[in-house]
Formats: C-alpha cells, structure tokens, sequence
C-alpha cells in the first residue's frame, strides 16, 4: 500500500526548503526526501548576494562568514595579447551597501534545514526522509507515485509514496527531471532552445597556508571575479572567516563550441588557476558539479513542478543559483497554497508557470548579455571602467534590478 502525504518535496537544498518552508507555515503535511544525511558537501562557493538573503525568509547571520562591499574584477586575457593582464588592468568596484555575504555552503544548507524542519504552524507538519535513491515515478490522473529506495541498518527495501502533488528540488544532477521529462537533459530542450549547460569546480585553501598578499598582488580576504582563465565563464575567490573558496566555472557556453568549453573546467585548470593566484601547487578536496541552466523556458506541467537547479534556473551570466532555488521553491509552494484542494493539476502547473515568469524573464535577459558580453569580452570589460556600468552591474548582481536596463547598456558598449 502506498503511503500518502500532502506534498512531497525531492531535495533537502535552498529550493527545497524553501518551497517546504512556505508550506509546513501555512499549515500543509509536507515530507522532504533527500538522499543525503545534513550536513553534508555539496560543490558551492557559498556566495549570497542582497537579493539572496532578502529573499529568504528568516535571517542567516548565524553561518555568515564574512560580508563584502568590495569586489575585484579581474580583466579577460585577448587572444592578441602577448602578456598576462596586468595588475593595473583590474577594476574595483566598491559599494555602500553589502554585495555578497559569504557563507560555508554545509553550514548554510545545515541552517536553512533546521529552519524548515520547525517552520511548522497552523496545524503543519513537515518531516525528513533519508532516501538512497527514486526506483520509479509514476504520474496518474489526480496523484503522483514514487518508488524509493531505503536502508535502514542493514536492511534496504523499496516503499511506495503518493501524493496529489511532488516537488522536485534535487538539483542539476537530480533524478525528478529525468523522470518526468526522460528525453531531456535540460529544461530549455523541451521547448526547442539550444541546450545550455554550465560546469564549475571549487577547492578550499586555509589562510593560514598563504601569504598576507597573494602572488597576483591581492590580499587573500578580497571578493575576486576573474576573466582571464576562461572563455564563457569565470575564476572566483571567494574569502570565508579562515579560509578562501578558490574556483572556475562556465556558465554560458556558445553553442558552437559549449561542449569543448564545459571539457576546459579540469583539475588541471583549477591546479594551475591556483598556482597563478595564490602561488600554491595542491589543492585538497576539489569537487565540482553541473549547473541547472537553460529553465528560462521551462514550462512546468502535470503534478510535478521541478525548481532550482532541477528546473535550470541557474543565472546564466553569473552563475548564481542560491537565489533563483530560494524564489522558484517559495513560487511552487505559493502555486500550490493559491489552488483549492483537491484543483486539477495543471491549475497548480499554469500557477506556477505564471509565478515563475518573472524570474525567467530575468534569466532570458542574462543569456542574452551573457551573450553579448563574451561575444565581445573585451568591449564589456571596457564598458565596466564607465561608473554607470559599474554600478549598473553591482545594483544588479546584488539586488537584482531589472536586466533590461544592464542589456541595453552593455549591447550599446558590445555592438
Ligand atoms: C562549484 C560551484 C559554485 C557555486 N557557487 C555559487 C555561489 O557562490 N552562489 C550561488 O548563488 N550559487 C552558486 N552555485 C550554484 C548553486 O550551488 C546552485 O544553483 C544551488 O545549490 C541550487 O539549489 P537547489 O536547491 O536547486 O539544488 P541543490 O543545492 O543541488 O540541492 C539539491 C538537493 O537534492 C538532493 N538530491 C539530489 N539528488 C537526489 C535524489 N535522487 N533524491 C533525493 N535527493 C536528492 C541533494 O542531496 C541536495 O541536498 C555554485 C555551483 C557550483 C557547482
């Protein structure tokens, strides 16, 4: 017999508990799954900008590391040039409010959990499941059925849950996608739009094992974004309270050549971006992962509305997905409070659909000054010593302001 609840939700993440926030709060029986036991790591650098933690629904002062008002950019290295840019080359931007807050992704993930698991009210429930894995999802008429897979001990057996409606936030590499949309990959596929995927790789390296300034003339503790290592991407640090996040990334492969560029982001990469930086030879523990991205044409259907990186939500220009995994999960949970009990599915769907717009209108703007920034990066890199681009491009990596007015400024610098 399967075991019914009012909502499921796949992933224990930032869009999962969001989403389960929202509905334990507002008094709905809802189950996280996640094939995880918390803490646990998850490849993440752990940057939340304004918008980030405006967005959540309580404070997490708690596992803030450190909070940035300065931030570097690094130049692009032209294919013409014959040195390596050059410290002069480098903007700063600095702002009065704070741009990012930096946290340690376990910490933040372990938090946001804990807030769920007691956001509980008005009659609410909301527990945790350890799974290893979906066997099955099957989609009827007025419910959905999913097969997991769980050990406990030594024992491990199959058990059947069934509920009106399933939220699926298990992430870029999660299996809820791949269940219900099985020919795709990506979201945007769906709909015909090219595929777009990103990849990064992170490391962590202590203060202590640095120097007080870096080889490349910085301090170990500044906020760097850099464009020289790669096409389509970037190189980051990141500084925590004792420790520096070291990474790259390609969040906007051309679709020509997406493929190659996702095969740069290696170790070897990574290994030498760190030596370049922070004059170290070995990085411990490198781990990466995909990038949800291309959900800016996701249309959600039936009874399960994937959210985060399971439905590609991924800012394509700068690879942030804390924020768009916080707004699609509150958006689901806000679909499924607005849809009477017992409303046909594609009621809650189209709700969502019509909830999740917004964000998809931003995300199709980023594509496409993405687009426009690494067809003429060094062009966009000029645009960024103007004033009005820089704080044009801080107001909106921070808080989120409409894309339009950044695309419309950089397509004028790119053409
Ligand atoms: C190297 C790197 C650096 C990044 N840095 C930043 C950054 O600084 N700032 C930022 O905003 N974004 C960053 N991102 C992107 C960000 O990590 C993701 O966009 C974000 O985590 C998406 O949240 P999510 O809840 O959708 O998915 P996830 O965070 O991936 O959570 C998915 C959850 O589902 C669980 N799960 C997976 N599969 C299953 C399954 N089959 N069954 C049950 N549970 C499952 C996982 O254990 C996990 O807990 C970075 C990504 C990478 C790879």
């Amino acid at each position: 017999m399967p075991l019914d609840f009012e909502i499921l939700v796949v992933g224990a993440g930032p869009a999962g508990c969001a989403a389960g926030y929202d509905l334990a709060s507002a008094g709905k029986h809802v189950l996280l799954l996640d094939k995880y036991a918390f803490p646990h790591h998850k490849p993440c650098a752990c940057g939340l900008t304004r918008k980030t933690l405006k967005a959540l629904r309580y404070p997490v002062d708690p596992v803030i590391e450190r909070v940035c008002s300065d931030v570097v950019l690094e130049p692009i290295k032209s294919p013409e040039a014959v040195t390596a840019p050059q410290p002069a080359d480098r903007i700063r931007l600095h702002a009065r409010s704070p741009i990012c807050a930096m946290a340690v992704r376990e910490r933040f993930d372990a938090f946001c959990l804990q807030k769920t698991l007691s956001a509980a009210r008005n009659g609410g429930a909301i527990s945790l499941w350890k799974i290893d894995r979906i066997h099955a999802l099957r989609e009827g008429p007025d419910h959905v059925e999913v097969d997991v897979i769980r050990t406990d001990g030594a024992e491990t057996r199959m058990e059947t849950l069934r509920a009106p409606i399933i939220i699926g936030a298990d992430g870029s590499n999660g299996q809820t996608r791949r269940l219900v949309q099985p020919r795709t990959t990506s979201p945007g596929v769906a709909t015909g739009e090219s595929e777009q995927d990103g990849f990064a790789l992170e490391a962590t390296v202590p203060y202590a094992a640095l120097p007080k300034i870096l080889p490349s003339g910085l301090a170990p503790q500044e906020l760097v974004f850099d464009f020289a290592p790669l096409p389509g991407g970037y190189g980051w640090l990141f500084p925590k309270a004792d420790h520096l996040n070291i990474g790259v990334g390609v969040f906007s492969p051309a679709q020509d050549d997406g493929c190659r560029r996702l095969k740069q982001i290696t170790r070897k990469l990574l290994q030498s971006y760190a030596q370049q930086k922070l004059g170290i030879s070995t990085l411990d523990h490198v781990t990466g992962q995909q990038l949800g991205m291309g959900g800016h044409n996701y249309l959600p259907r039936g009874r399960v509305l994937l959210t985060g990186d399971a439905a590609g939500l991924v800012d394509p220009l700068t690879g942030e997905g804390i924020h768009s995994a916080i707004t699609s999960g509150q958006a689901a949970a806000a679909a499924i409070l607005s849809c009477p009990e017992g409303e046909r599915s594609n009621d809650v769907a189209a709700v969502y659909a019509r909830n999740l717009r917004p964000l998809q209108r931003t995300l199709a703007f980023s594509l496409r000054a993405a687009k426009a920034f690494h067809h003429h990066p060094e062009r966009g890199f000029q645009a960024m010593r103007t004033p009005f681009m820089r704080s044009l491009i801080l107001k909106t990596y921070a808080e989120g302001i409409p894309y339009t007015r950044l695309l419309t400024a950089l397509a004028r610098f790119t053409s």
